[in-house]
């Protein structure tokens, strides 16, 4: 038979053919890329990867002998434009079209674009892939100062790699707090005061009212009330959107801004699955339909969906989980961020080692970890369990956060 076409070769689709090939699949493994390079870790692109840490060679997903070794036919800089779902077929840029048995959609998200005055100038940066990441690497080693439009996991990872690289840096957030969508008001202030003493100017509650140029080219963000913020080159890292034009086009149902999944990531059309950032789905723990942006979330719905195709058990549904570097900080997130939680405090924060609990109704829902890498692997259970905490235990960081267990 025709085999498995994915398209979109990065955390998700990579997973998914190797899963696949675990899991005992005999036939043929399309993995198709719009992308030119051998599929790699995204995370790497603002941290280590800019700061040049990493070279692209060592941010490769798998080394060049996997793919044919796990029989997985690797496509590179090849474009799936279209999915005739009666015939089984897509069809690629060049024309030529591949059958397929089962159509696994991993086409992921790209960079949200402001409309703003001065969007389309040359030399306004965003950062998704590995082509805006070298992009990027090369004005900034030139650049004597950055100005970041959003104070999310991408613009704050991009301010403390230019911090560490001597830049001057501004980072403007629309938002009266950092990280609002992900993060209790506890530690937006945390992080906030984190920035601002490595000398980052922060701009909170800011109102935008163009990007200014020079000569066409992207100089600096001119924001209400304000002198204008110059800069040799500026960011906008304000979220993503799902890339769901290839599944719409052949009348995939979308939700929540996403391709609408089950929780073993089938679409309800015939052989066809969506997984990874492009795909919405119930999630276990709010009882939402959402779209989670994740190497984690990618990964476990990669492994579902290889195990729905094969026929084999499905891997229990873990706790969404999350991390983020900046400065000498990991921060490490078990769970999603719900609204009406209690805050149980663990540790002290002047220390860069403290942990923040969330509960509701009395369950525990969401563990924020910094620099507490123990917590962030008991929370990943207890969260998934709904594990009810013995509030002075686990506020005391000396006991193992699973021994506050009740
Ligand atoms: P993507 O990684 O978006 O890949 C989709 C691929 O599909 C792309 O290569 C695209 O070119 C290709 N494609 C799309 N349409 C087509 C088509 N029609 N034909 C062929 N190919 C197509 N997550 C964390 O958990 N921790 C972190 O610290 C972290 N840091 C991040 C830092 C950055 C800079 C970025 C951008 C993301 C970060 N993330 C992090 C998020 C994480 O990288 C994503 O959740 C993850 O990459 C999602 O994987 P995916 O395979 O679903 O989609």
């Amino acid at each position: 038979s025709a085999g498995a076409v994915i398209v979109g070769a990065s955390h998700a689709g990579v997973q998914l053919a190797a899963s696949l090939r675990q899991s005992g699949w005999g036939e043929a493994i399309r993995l198709v890329s719009a992308e030119p390079s051998l599929p790699y870790h995204r995370p790497p692109l603002s941290k280590a990867f800019l700061t040049g840490r990493q070279t692209a060679e060592q941010i490769v997903l798998k080394g060049p002998d996997f793919y044919a070794a796990q029989g997985i036919d690797l496509m590179l800089a090849t474009r799936v434009e279209a999915v005739l779902p009666h015939e089984k077929r897509v069809v690629l840029a060049d024309g030529e079209s591949l059958a397929y048995s089962a159509l696994v959609l991993a086409t992921g998200a790209s960079a949200r674009r402001p409309a703003l005055p001065g969007a389309g100038l040359a030399g306004l940066h965003v950062l998704r892939d590995l082509a805006d990441a070298s992009g990027l690497k090369a004005v900034l080693e030139a650049a004597g100062s950055i100005a970041i439009l959003g104070g999310g996991y991408i613009g704050l990872e991009v301010a403390s790699s230019a911090v560490e690289a001597g830049k001057r840096v501004t980072v403007v957030e629309m938002q009266d707090r950092l990280l609002a969508r992900s993060l209790p008001p506890s530690l937006s202030h945390w992080i906030l005061e984190l920035h601002r003493s490595r000398g980052v100017d922060v701009r909170l509650g800011a109102r935008v009212r163009r990007f200014m140029h020079e000569r066409g080219r992207a100089r600096g963000i001119e924001i209400e009330g304000a002198e204008p913020i110059e800069a040799d080159l500026v960011l906008v890292g304000i979220g993503s959107q799902a890339r769901t034009g290839l599944a719409a086009s052949f009348g995939v149902p979308l939700s929540a801004g996403g391709i609408l999944v089950d929780e073993r990531g089938r679409t309800g059309l015939d052989g066809v699955y969506a997984i990874g950032d492009c795909a919405a789905q119930r999630n276990g723990q709010t009882g939402e339909v959402t779209r989670v942006e994740s190497v984690q979330n990618a990964v476990d719905q990669a492994r579902r969906a290889a195990s729905d195709l094969t026929g084999t058990p499905l891997p229990p549904a873990l706790a969404n989980w999350f991390w983020s570097d900046q400065y000498e900080h990991k921060i490490q997130i078990a769970g999603l961020m719900e609204p009406g939680c209690r805050e149980i405090l663990r540790g002290d924060r002047r220390t860069g080692r403290f942990s923040v609990l969330m509960t509701r109704d009395g369950r525990l829902r969401t563990v924020v970890s910094v620099g507490s890498p123990a917590d962030h692997m008991s929370a990943r259970k207890l969260v998934a369990e709904g594990a009810v905490l013995d509030h002075d235990r686990a506020r005391d960081i000396a006991t193992p956060l699973a021994k506050a267990v009740l």
